[in-house]
């Protein structure tokens, strides 16, 4: 079995320009499992790209071995759109510039539709059930309609991952320590993972909200099971998860090397590649309610004097940061603390230290849910 490489074109966007996706495919077309890899969706996100150029190192290897048991497909730059948009001189690739729309939302939830064509079919054989749900995906996937190149995108990442038993959607923040979105369906996964990668922080996902990539694909099996009978047998076919790999500077290639390890052993404890499989690390922390983590936010425009770094556990009503107004007119004055409202660790920062009045710059993983924390909205754009 051989590795094979093919281009996915996108629909020109103008005249003579046309972008593509690389999609890189090991093991058999159809073996199970099928994990599904992609980095840069974001695509001013860039740790990933270098931890999956270190990963094909790995799996050709395998390759070469003839340890590729499933399936095993990796999109390296899964943003051709975001990664072309440059500003005065920086990559701008979190929002479509076009649209300003956020590359990682409002992916099509297929639900409804996947509902209409295939409920007379269901039986009481899950694996049947499973099949045809996939089959139903991917018709739906092909129907093409009138669509921008974004929604186009979308479409043909879908149409490469929908299928998938595994989904790993590797980002970053702007300053951060490795941390996972898991949806609360999938702790267990999440947490097996988060401790082959060293996070110290899994955020549990009920109802965030923004139909991100992760959850178009895991999301769907869930959905259709709340519709359904409980009479009809349906498992939740797909383990989407977003991993955060740490800040958008760090890029390097001690870390990715590490990183791509990590992943690789992760895919071989799946079933994906045969070989000797290492002990699972200790975990460094228990997964912790999406709508437990408290988003600082600026209370007046000024620029950020962290008391506490990034990966420090806090308290409730501890002091995180001042803003300074540098323009007050005493020093004395100028300074505004930010208490953070839950106890909890320091998982996230913003990268830019100037900040505006009501803007998130720094978040803190706490146990207990908040009120204040907005089910369905708890993405939020940015
Ligand atoms: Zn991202």
């Amino acid at each position: 079995m051989m590795k094979t490489s093919a281009t996915v074109a996108l629909i020109s966007p103008s005249p003579l320009t046309q972008r593509s996706l690389l999609v890189h495919r090991y093991g058999a077309v159809g073996a199970r499992p099928k994990a599904y890899l992609q980095a840069g969706l974001h695509a001013d996100e860039l740790p990933g790209l270098l931890v999956l150029h270190h990963l094909q190192t790995l799996l050709d290897k395998a390759e070469e071995n003839n340890d590729i048991i499933g399936e095993i497909v990796i999109v390296p730059v899964a943003n051709p759109i975001g990664l072309g948009q440059h500003l005065n001189g920086h990559l701008v690739g979190r929002f479509d510039f076009e649209t300003g729309k956020n590359f990682n939302r409002d992916f099509p939830n297929l639900t409804t539709a996947v509902l209409e064509k295939i409920t007379p079919q269901l039986t009481n054989s899950a694996p049947q059930n499973v099949q045809l749900i996939r089959d139903c995906l991917q018709t739906l996937l092909q129907t093409k309609t009138l669509e921008t190149e974004p929604e186009g995108l979308k479409r043909a990442l879908l149409r490469l991952s929908i299928d998938a038993d595994y989904v790993l959607d590797l980002h970053c923040d702007g300053e951060a320590i490795v941390h996972l979105y898991v949806s609360k369906h999938h702790e267990a996964q999440g947490v097996q993972l988060g401790a082959q990668l060293g996070a110290k922080t899994i955020l549990l996902e009920d109802n965030a909200g923004g139909d991100p990539f992760d959850e178009a694909n895991a999301g769907i099996w869930w959905k259709l099971r709340e519709q359904l009978p409980t009479s009809i047998p349906l498992p939740l076919a797909c383990f989407a998860t977003t991993i955060e790999l740490r800040g958008q500077a760090d890029v390097d290639e001690t870390l990715a090397r590490s990183d791509a390890l990590n992943l690789f052993r992760y895919l071989q404890r799946c079933g994906l590649i045969a070989g000797h499989i290492e002990p699972l690390p200790t975990a460094l922390c228990e997964p912790t309610p999406l709508e437990g983590t408290d988003v600082l936010k600026a209370p007046i425009a000024g620029v950020l004097a962290y008391h506490k770094t990034l990966g420090e556990y806090v308290h409730a009503g501890e002091v995180v940061a001042d803003v300074v107004n540098i323009t007050a007119s005493s020093p004395e004055q100028a300074r505004i603390p930010v208490i953070s409202q839950t106890d909890g660790i320091i998982f996230a920062r913003r990268l830019e230290k100037l900040v505006r009045p009501g803007e998130s710059f720094c978040k803190i993983a706490g146990k207990h849910k908040l009120a204040h924390r907005e089910y369905g909205k708890l993405l939020g754009n940015k």
